[in-house]
């Protein structure tokens, strides 16, 4: 049974939340550090700590804009899929839970998700208009300035020899497929991993993972009948 690693932003939501939340409420030099991090010189936690400075919004005005960000239409029952199925579905993201929070819950998935459970990812702080991010799980360890360092979760949430299935769309996502047995990637990670040669699926939607897995599954459900078959076989 795999144990199940997505990221959010333009792989469970369409867009990239913090990118439609700079879009709407940073002054336009977010762009210039975004360019810094796409180039390798800055990591993700400098570039989001600086870039969500540059962003000034009330609540009303925040809840507003994440309420125009819609999901996979298949990922709420690729949601109902994993809790069918006992398989382990963890979130991890260099966005905002209280964005990613909001987003899920309107889609009708679990919006209760508690950031350092089932959701890891970037804290979003709103104070007087201002908005500030923090990294409960960036990593002093972490060799690339990550916000939120995808490979060190893995490594610590995935439990002794069981296999791992990342889902991801982007740059933000590359340190996280070396730790997977299986990844199904689209967009930039897709191209990121032909370039590096790293076996991966291409997927469209939730409803490719769910097919795939739903397959693996079953695949798995008759090498173990099969086992046991044999066993039985010997007992005689
Ligand atoms: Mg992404
Ligand atoms: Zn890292």
């Amino acid at each position: 049974m795999p144990v199940i690693f997505s990221d959010f932003d333009g792989t469970i939501s369409m867009v990239d939340v913090t990118d439609v939340i700079l879009e709407r409420f940073a002054d336009p030099s977010w762009r210039q550090v975004e360019n810094e991090w796409t180039r390798g010189e800055i990591g993700s936690a400098e570039c989001l700590l600086r870039q969500i400075s540059l962003a000034k919004a009330s609540p009303n005005e925040l809840d507003a804009l994440i309420d125009t960000v819609s999901l996979d239409p298949d990922f709420p029952g690729f949601y109902r899929f994993t809790k069918k199925h006992n398989l382990p579905l963890y979130i991890v993201s260099d966005g905002f839970d209280y964005a990613i929070c909001r987003a899920l819950k309107r889609a009708g998935v679990d919006g209760e998700l508690r950031n350092g459970k089932h959701l890891f990812s970037s804290a979003l702080h709103l104070a007087g208009g201002e908005l500030r991010a923090s990294f409960p799980h960036s990593k002093n360890s972490c060799p690339h300035g990550c916000a939120t360092c995808k490979p060190a979760i893995i490594r610590r949430v995935r439990g002794e020899r069981r296999p791992v299935v990342f889902v991801g769309d982007g740059l933000s996502d590359r340190f996280a497929v070396e730790e997977a047995d299986m990844v199904f990637a689209k967009h930039e990670l897709l191209d990121y991993c032909r370039d590096k040669k790293l076996a991966f699926t291409a997927f469209e939607t939730f409803g490719d993972v769910q097919a795939a897995l739903a397959k693996l599954l079953c695949e798995e459900a008759g090498e173990h009948e099969l086992a046991l078959g044999v066993a039985t076989q010997e007992g005689f």
